[in-house]
């Protein structure tokens, strides 16, 4: 299987290229040149299978053979493994035909470790092979950072930077990052906001001068294919433990990035029967106005209770419009060149062909503060902000109360415990591997805005 970019300039690549790649060189985003399709029968022939086997199933094809069978079982079952769930994504009933399905049972409470534990293992297996180092830089506003390092903290090849905003994390967000042991390690905390992290990382990618040693850098942020790849299985998991593909379910996914919604996406085109998708965003709602109006344009940034989906605008929509126009990368450098500058709408059919799958909403803090006390009332259960979003969306979108929607919950409410302060519900208690986590030591450096300062300090501290 080649990765095409959806510019249409950049050469295509394997697996593993694109593994060890962030942005294609025309700065397009990498997507498979063809899906894998499976019929009705080979998905029901999956009805049995632990979440790992089915894993393999869906994975295979995309690593098309880069990595022996065996070893990439064993990597997936690894992954998975150190899951405080059994069913590592279970799925939790909040009214009749109404579920969460819980992505949060990984090591950092954030769906982020379903991609990212594996992204490290097939990282290191890949570097080994080829006899190479790799040096990650990545930006966080929270729950990617943690992620990461958790997922590459064993790699013997790899060094990881991780740059989050100065005291706009929260402080288990920040100590889930600051506390990893290790000498390849590095967290810097930013004097400055998200945008900036990520500009900061952008800058480095465009201009590698400041590595030294032949090393290479990659990308752990949702551009890199193998993330979203990762995140197609729970899709599939969730649908055939709900009676699929001889019933269809809808999916409501809290959406920043449009990574996590885009691996739902591509499940669908894979043949699993979804019959909606909900794009359910805070108040930095760009893709909302996009599916609604018809109109994106970039607004500023709004803090809100679910920080991880505060966004300006969505990379990977880019990867969904490139089939929207017909994947014609061409037309959708242009189109993306507009976005950038002016406010853009789509031609009719376009948005016809997204609104037959996409529903979306934007919902207030207020709103989704209502959703946790309303399903804390009703069901004694407590939800995280980002998948209150995701229940409030459901809530009011849904298309039809006899197919089963299913929100997916992206993070384990104690990683926000201000906002479980604001809904007026009780805080719950740090799972049995963290509840040392506030007194445990911490290292970090904080550093100023500042693009050369923070890459002289990496050539020395990671180079030197
Ligand atoms: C990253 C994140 C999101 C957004 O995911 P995208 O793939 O960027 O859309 C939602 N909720 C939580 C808790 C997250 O950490």
């Amino acid at each position: 299987m080649k990765y095409i970019s959806t510019r249409g300039d950049a050469p295509a690549l394997s697996f593993e290229d694109v593994l060890l790649t962030g942005l294609a060189s025309d700065g397009g985003l990498y997507v498979p040149e063809n899906l894998p399709h499976y019929s009705a029968e080979e998905i029901r022939s999956w009805g049995g299978l632990s979440y790992d086997a089915l894993a393999f199933k869906i994975i295979k094809p995309f690593v098309d053979g880069a990595i022996p069978d065996a070893e990439l079982q064993a990597m997936i079952t690894d992954s998975y493994r150190g899951f405080a769930h059994g069913a590592v994504a279970p799925l939790t009933q909040l009214d009749h035909n109404e579920y969460v399905l819980e992505l949060f049972h990984g090591p950092t409470l954030a769906f982020k470790d379903f991609a990212l534990q594996l992204l490290g293992r097939l990282l290191d297996y890949v570097l080994k092979k080829r006899g190479e180092r790799a040096v990650i830089v990545g930006a966080t506003s929270g729950d990617t950072g943690s992620a990461a390092i958790e997922g590459c903290k064993r790699c013997d090849n790899i060094d990881i930077v991780i740059m989050h905003p100065h005291n706009r994390v929260s402080d288990v967000q920040r100590r889930q990052m600051t506390t990893i042991a290790g000498d390849r390690i590095f967290n810097i905390a930013v004097e400055g906001n998200f945008d900036d992290c990520q500009e900061m990382v952008k800058a480095s990618f465009a201009d590698q001068k400041f590595l030294r040693g032949e090393r290479r850098l990659v990308a752990v942020n949702s551009i890199n294919w193998a993330r979203i790849m990762a995140q197609i299985v729970y899709y599939f998991y969730a649908a055939i433990n709900l009676g699929g593909p001889d019933r269809s379910v809808a999916f409501s996914v809290p959406t920043g990035n449009f990574g996590d919604i885009f691996a739902g996406y591509l499940a669908h085109k894979m043949g699993l029967p979804i019959d909606q998708l909900i794009v359910a965003t805070n108040q930095n709602d760009i893709l909302h106005r996009c599916l609604s109006q018809n109109n994106y344009e970039k607004r500023p940034l709004v803090p809100t209770f679910a920080p991880s989906m505060d966004i300006v605008v969505s990379s990977n929509f880019e990867r969904l419009l490139f089939d929207v126009v017909g994947r014609d990368g061409h037309a959708l450098k242009a189109l993306v060149a507009r976005m950038g500058k002016e406010s853009v709408s789509l031609d009719d059919s376009a948005m016809a062909s997204l609104r037959a799958l996409f529903d979306s909403a934007a919902v207030t803090d207020a709103a989704a503060s209502q959703t946790m006390k309303d399903v804390h009332q009703s069901c004694n259960y407590l939800l995280d902000p980002h998948t209150a979003i995701g229940v409030h969306a459901a809530r009011s979108q849904r298309r039809s109360h006899d197919v089963p929607m299913v929100t997916l919950g992206t993070a384990h409410p104690v990683k926000f415990a201000d906002a479980v302060d604001q809904a007026g519900l009780s805080r719950p208690d740090l799972p049995p591997h963290l509840i040392d986590l506030m007194t445990r030591d911490e290292r970090y450096t904080v550093l100023p805005n500042d693009l050369s300062v923070i890459q002289d300090w990496i050539a020395e501290q990671v180079f030197g």
